[in-house]
């Protein structure tokens, strides 16, 4: 049976811990009866929470933080390394998002370094790659998803290659409501997919996940995930709302369990 990925970046919420804890309340009780079947589920929390979420969060639903240092330790203020986020129990972590390339001015390097680093260290990388609305405007957004992936896998060792989770996310289309179409998406991932082969061979592109991203609702799965042959989904609001999320996993797991009906995109 094939396995969605759905993952939830929390971004800067809930704000306080007594938010964390009714959040949390109300995840345990959409996940009451056990997780669904053919899904495995993350959340991306804030540092502060993440011993919080790891001992709240329902049976059998990851834990990944939203970012991470390169270095081990150190004289490095305000950074937060691989093997501190493992010691809380965190098992993945969010590498790239475009929110941090765009409000910490994280560069290619950087993210280089953050995914090589935490992936020696054993977090499975959620590694975030999109185009600007302005480079989709002027036909850029291949070049510019396979210039991103390309740097930011250039330093993670082919022993480590299967730690990576890629999340094509489109800039324009992160808390917008505007998502691309299945060809569009599919488009991407292909270019994912070959960009990978490139780094690590084919069998490695073929077992690496890649997920789609940007205004993902329940009811958009058809085009965002299953109809673009996607692996799952990164979802950043709609996390917050516990039933909405609940109501994902329902739905991937559905697609999951029926079994035989994604597309084989290298027959596309
Ligand atoms: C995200 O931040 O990764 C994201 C996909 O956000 P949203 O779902 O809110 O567009």
């Amino acid at each position: 049976m094939k396995t969605y990925h759905l993952i939830g970046n929390l971004k800067m919420n809930p704000v306080s811990r007594d938010a964390v804890d009714r959040y949390l309340d109300m995840l345990r009780h959409e996940f009451v009866d056990g997780l669904p079947e053919g899904v495995a589920i993350t959340v991306a929390a804030p540092f502060p929470y993440l011993e919080r979420f790891a001992s709240g969060l329902p049976e059998g639903v990851g834990l990944a933080a939203q970012d991470v240092f390169w270095e081990g330790e150190g004289a490095y203020t305000g950074e937060v390394s691989s093997a501190m986020l493992r010691d809380l129990g965190v098992s993945s972590v969010l590498v790239g998002h475009s929110e941090r390339r765009r409000y910490a001015r994280e560069s290619d390097d950087d993210i280089a370094k953050k995914a090589a680093a935490a992936a020696e260290a054993g977090l499975g990388v959620v590694l975030c790659v999109g185009e600007t609305a302005e480079e989709r405007a002027s036909g850029r957004e291949a070049d510019a998803v396979a210039e991103q992936l390309g740097a930011a896998l250039s330093g993670v060792p082919s022993v480590h290659a299967r730690r990576i989770v890629v999340a094509y996310e489109p800039r324009w289309a992160i808390g917008t409501d505007r998502v691309p179409t299945p060809e569009e998406i599919l488009s991407v991932r292909i270019v994912i997919r070959r960009a990978v082969a490139e780094r690590f061979g084919h069998d490695t592109a073929e077992a690496v996940p890649v997920l789609y991203g940007g205004s993902v609702r329940a009811v958009s799965l058809p085009e965002t995930c299953f109809d673009a042959a996607m692996d799952g989904v990164l979802v950043g609001r709609e996390s917050l709302v516990p039933d909405e999320f609940g109501r994902m996993a329902c739905a991937l797991s559905e697609r999951a369990t029926a079994g035989g009906t994604v597309p084989d995109i290298d027959r596309i």
